[in-house]
């Protein structure tokens, strides 16, 4: 059905491009005939019209689409063109009057906003309709009066496909450049109220960098409405907020209230004049009586104000920044008015620092709430599959992660496999890959679990000194790795090996809550691994190994259910050891296991992978063999009786004897066919069983076929 819808689509688009393209002739062909022979005026201004409205729709088409088709231009190209032509054969009745230069106008625009394709086009289709115009409806036989117009219609299309769409460009770029300016300056501002760590961290996600913004927002806020309280009490000329950068070499604005209309917008050195001196003195410094020649490191002419004063902003002692008013009245600030200043002063730091507080409530809480939902997922997780998914989903949550790989360590051998790869890398990038395996080295995989340490130390990767798996066996390269131990009650599971493109993703409180959830992932794992192998004890026999009774009557139940289903045939084996009691008697129960094992080896090795095996309690064994009539029962019942036959036994010495004895059994199989014999599981066991017991009765070391009415009958009728 699809390439059916798919070609009627294209034969659509064909058809609607053909169309347009036959318009489109149409109305070039009008223009010159109209040049020609000149119409009553309502047929143009009609052409007119529908070349205006044609072009606005493709208009509308193009700045709607997210990415503009090249015929949605190329169309509005050839069009604009012959519009252009009209108007221009209307107004003049010629080519060369002072309606001309609006084909240069269209060519311009259509060069300067479409794509490089759909300015050739209109250039194509202005020479064409020159020529046209020229040779047909003018009649000119000499077309050299075309090579000017051709020769600036070329400059005209490359000159604006050159110089504006430079400049968009250009404009475009400055736009990025400014809006990554202004993350840097609040991550900057975020930085210096230490509402970032002071290092320079990776780039936080989203969320976090909202929560910053607000963060810095709410600050600028309380600090500003404490300005504007002081400003309006204190009668002041200018109010504002300094704060030093994080390497406390230089004052920044943070918050301004002034009347001034030009300010030095800093940053200023901390050592700047009166600023030096409120820094160094870690007081307040009050002046007053100001001359104009005064220098005041933000005025940048002359001093407008007589009175100024500087209170240092402390935070536990150390000083963060400064607050500076000043006045232009020749009145010092009272020792009333400089206390009122330092509350100000404290209300500014107490904002900061609540909202540093705030901040780092909210990150605890997202923090929680993404190891909350890590806890969930890997305690939903039932499989080894599941867990590793839960796990590197969770992961995600956390910091970016672009590689995962899991290891799993055998303590027999000393070995740790890859079990799991997941990321979007090429082939080529890394040699590790799934199923490979690595004895105990240096490695930081190797380190990591026998330290239950997740390393590198500090996140600090360096894949040109540290091996991650071995030196053969590497990851992809990336700046960032990280590999943390899986151990459950100090058992050793193996790692979680996660990488990402991105330079320090392993930060500090990214690795505190990957630790968290590694835990939480190793003791995932071996509840998964538990529950793989309560389940293989719950359908497998011991001994052998084959299914288990009650397996196998889930398996029969499916089994029949498919062959009554689909019509085919299906045959059970039964077999039963023959004087088994003898063995056990003879030559110890011990002896009697090592045969039953025996038995069961031979029958795994005859069956097709479709059949199924089960050991159905003491030494009796059923088989269950899909599409499978008489004959074929018959063969594989034959396959195995003689298989077991020459099966030479070892029984150990006898008692008082050091001579090893050895011995071989035989048995004895039943077999009966789903339809011929029963149609339910129970009738054909139990027909299975009526023909071992004629093997039996027959003389034992044989295989009887089920021969009697079908068993579901005689069910059906009770
Ligand atoms: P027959 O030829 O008629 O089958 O004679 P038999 O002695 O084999 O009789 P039957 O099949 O009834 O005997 C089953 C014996 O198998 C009884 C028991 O001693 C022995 N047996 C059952 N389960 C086990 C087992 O797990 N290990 C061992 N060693 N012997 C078992
Ligand atoms: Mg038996
Ligand atoms: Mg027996």
């Amino acid at each position: 059905m699809r390439p059916l819808v798919r070609v009627a689509l294209a034969l659509r688009r064909a058809l609607l491009g053909a169309a347009t393209l036959l318009l489109c002739t149409s109305l070039a062909a009008f223009v010159v005939y109209d040049a020609k022979h000149p119409l009553p005026l309502v047929y143009s201004a009609v052409a007119g019209v529908l070349i205006a409205g044609l072009v606005a729709h493709r208009l509308r088409t193009r700045l709607s689409a997210l990415a503009p088709s090249v015929t949605t231009e190329l169309e509005i190209g050839a069009l604009a063109m012959v519009g252009a032509y009209l108007l221009v054969v209307r107004a003049d009745e010629s080519l060369d009057g002072p309606a001309y230069p609006a084909v240069y106008l269209c060519l311009a625009i259509v060069s300067a906003f479409g794509r490089p394709g759909a300015a050739l086009v209109a250039l194509a289709t202005g020479v064409a309709m020159e020529a046209a115009i020229r040779l047909l409806a003018f009649e000119e036989a000499d077309l050299s009066d075309t090579l000017p117009h051709v020769a600036f219609m070329i400059i005209f299309t490359g000159f604006n496909a050159a110089v504006l769409r430079t400049e968009l460009a250009r404009v475009r770029t400055a736009m990025v450049a400014r809006l990554k300016d202004e993350v840097e300056k609040l991550r900057t501002e975020a930085r210096n109220y230490r509402l970032l760590g002071t290092t320079a961290e990776a780039p936080r996600p989203a969320d976090d960098e909202r929560l910053l913004r607000s963060g810095v927002e709410e600050i600028h806020q309380s600090v500003l409405f404490a300005l504007r309280l002081v400003r309006q009490t204190l009668d002041l000329h200018t109010a504002m907020l300094l704060w030093k950068n994080d390497a406390g070499s230089h004052l920044r604005i943070s918050e301004l209230v002034t009347d001034e209309p030009e300010i030095g917008e800093g940053p200023f050195l901390v050592g700047d004049g009166v600023f030096g001196a409120a820094l160094s003195r870690g007081a307040i410094v009050s002046l007053s009586g100001l001359k104009e020649g005064y220098k005041l490191p933000y005025y940048a002419g002359a001093c407008p104000v007589r009175t100024v004063c500087v209170i240092p902003v402390q935070e536990h002692g150390i000083v963060r920044g400064l607050l500076v008013v000043d006045r232009v009245a020749d009145r010092a600030f009272t020792k009333h008015e400089e206390s009122m200043l330092e509350e100000a002063a404290q209300y500014a730091v107490r904002a900061i620092h609540n909202e540093r507080v705030f901040l780092q409530l909210e990150r605890a809480k997202a923090e929680q709430g993404k190891l909350y939902r890590a806890a969930e997922a890997l305690n939903a997780a039932k499989s080894e599959e599941g867990v590793i998914e839960a796990g590197v989903h969770s992961a995600r949550e956390v910091t970016s992660v672009d590689y995962a790989a899991l290891t799993l360590f055998d303590p027999a051998t000393k070995t740790h496999e890859i079990r799991v790869i997941s990321g979007d890398f090429d082939d080529g990038d890394g040699t590790a890959t799934i199923g490979a395996r690595f004895r105990a080295n240096t490695g930081l995989v190797s380190m990591a679990l026998e330290n239950r340490h997740p390393l590198p130390y500090r996140g600090q990767f360096d894949d040109k000194k540290q091996t991650v798996f071995t030196r053969h066996l590497t990851p992809p390269k990336m700046p960032s790795l990280f590999v943390l131990p899986l151990a459950a009650h100090d058992r050793p599971l193996g790692t979680l090996v996660l990488g990402s493109r991105r330079r320090g993703a392993f930060g500090e409180s990214v690795r505190g809550t990957l630790e968290v959830m590694a835990s939480h992932m190793a003791v995932s794992l071996e509840g998964a691994r538990m529950m793989k192998r309560l389940e293989e004890l719950a359908t497998t026999d011991g001994l052998t190994g084959l299914l288990n009774k009650r397996a196998m009557l889930d398996v029969a139940e499916h089994k029949i259910a498919a062959s009554r289903r689909f019509g085919r045939q299906l045959a059970v084996l039964v077999t039963d050891i023959d004087h088994f009691k003898r063995v056990n008697d003879t030559y110890g129960h011990d002896v009697g296991d090592v045969i039953i094992k025996g038995l069961g080896d031979i029958l795994r090795r005859a069956k097709r992978t479709t059949d199924a095996v089960a050991r159905f309690g003491g030494e009796e064994f059923v088989v269950i063999c899909e599409e499978t009539d008489e004959r074929g029962a018959m063969l594989l019942a034959e396959r195995v009786r003689t298989e077991l036959a020459k099966t030479t036994f070892f029984a150990g010495p006898a008692e008082g004897s050091t001579e090893q004895r050895t011995l071989s059994v035989t048995c004895s199989i039943g077999i009966a066919t789903y339809p011929a014999a029963g149609a339910s599981w129970e009738a054909l066991f139990k027909a299975a069983d009526t023909a071992l017991y004629a093997s039996k009765q027959g003389g034992r070391d044989r295989t009887t076929v089920y021969a009697g009415p079908p068993l579901s009958q005689r069910e059906r009728a009770a």
